[in-house]
């Protein structure tokens, strides 16, 4: 079978396009090299998404899940744990390579986001040795926190997101190395009014332990403090890894993200890019971007593949 469409990427964008491709009845495929729901469920599942039109907050996961059951209902052919490792070019097709098989398709979404993104460790004795022990990069479900000390060490929104997910039901406290947050005012105005603690201007000594997380040192001002913890939860940013893009041999920009055009196609054609993977002037990377792109990018596939007589 030649598919009207792959999509490569389960995130917001790679979702929308497939929603928005069925709309257009494409024949549709989705790959995800890990699960469905991109940096939603990755990296931040519990947190309220408070910019996402049509809901006032919404949790990420959730948000996941109803692009997820939107794009299923509409018949999208979705694959988890499926890394693209090629897109070669075919006679007339593009040829979609896994390690667990070929796809033909008449055009191609590129939607990975970040790539394989990592989380950025902060490098102190005790957080290799003691992770899944209590030393963690996502928080758990707030049920699991309930009871437990929790220490956060971040400055950006995230980490302040996660630090008010984690305060609304349990002892928080949250650790920046400098002097001020780096995060909206709004969202630091909302953590000045909750119960976390906040520890400025303190570097991670040490993250305590013998079988699991029982502290973690502190140095602030030239002194040591111990703060008593159950869970060290690491919220410093992320690495990602955008070697795939490297391999498709699109162009790419100064920063190593696809360089699209105003209609989000690539340099080689029948591809298109949308999401946090592209780059031009004036983007940011949202999921109403992500989502706002996925629709050019497949309405421009669409346009390639099906070439109607009015476009
Ligand atoms: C902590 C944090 C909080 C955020 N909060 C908000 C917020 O409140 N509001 C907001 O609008 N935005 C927020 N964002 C930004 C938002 O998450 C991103 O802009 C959005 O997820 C981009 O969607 P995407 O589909 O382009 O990429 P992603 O969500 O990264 O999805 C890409 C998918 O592609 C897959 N993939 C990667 N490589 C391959 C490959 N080779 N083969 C197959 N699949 C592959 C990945 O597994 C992933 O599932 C936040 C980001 C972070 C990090």
């Amino acid at each position: 079978m030649c598919y009207d469409v792959v999509i490569i990427g389960a995130g917001p964008a790679g979702l929308t396009a497939g929603i928005y491709a069925r709309s257009k009845m494409m024949s549709t495929l989705i790959l995800d090299s890990g699960r469905v729901g991109g940096q939603l469920v990755s990296l931040y599942p519990e947190k309220g998404i408070h910019n996402y039109p049509g809901f006032e907050t919404i949790q990420a996961r959730k948000l996941s899940d109803k692009l997820y059951a939107q794009a299923e209902s509409m018949e999208c052919v979705i694959k988890e744990n499926e890394k693209v490792e090629d897109i070669e070019n075919g006679d007339q097709e593009l040829i979609v390579t896994t390690a667990k098989g070929r796809y033909h398709a008449k055009s191609v979404v590129v939607a990975i986001g970040m790539g394989s993104f990592k989380p950025k460790k902060m490098g102190c004795p005790g957080e290799d040795e003691l992770f899944g022990k209590g030393v963690t990069y996502l928080l758990p479900a707030k049920e699991e926190l309930v009871g437990k000390k929790v220490t956060m060490f971040g400055g950006g929104n995230s980490a302040i997101d996660m630090a008010l997910v984690a305060d609304s039901v349990t002892d928080t406290t949250i650790v920046h190395r400098r002097a001020d947050f780096r995060a909206d005012e709004g969202t630091v105005k909302e953590l000045e009014n909750s119960g976390v603690r906040t520890i400025m201007s303190a570097n991670l000594v040490s993250i305590n332990g013998t079988d699991k997380v029982e502290s973690v040192t502190l140095s602030q001002d030239g002194k040591e403090i111990v703060v008593p913890t159950d869970l060290a939860v690491i919220n410093i940013g992320i690495s990602a890894d955008l070697e795939d893009l490297k391999r498709w041999n699109l162009e790419l920009t100064d920063d190593g993200l696809v360089k699209v055009g105003f209609d989000m196609s690539t340099s080689r054609p029948g591809i298109f890019a949308c999401g946090d993977a592209v780059s031009y002037p004036g983007k940011f990377k949202q999921i109403t971007t992500a989502c706002g792109e996925a629709t050019t990018a497949i309405l421009m596939a669409h346009k390639f593949v099906k070439k109607p007589y009015w476009a």
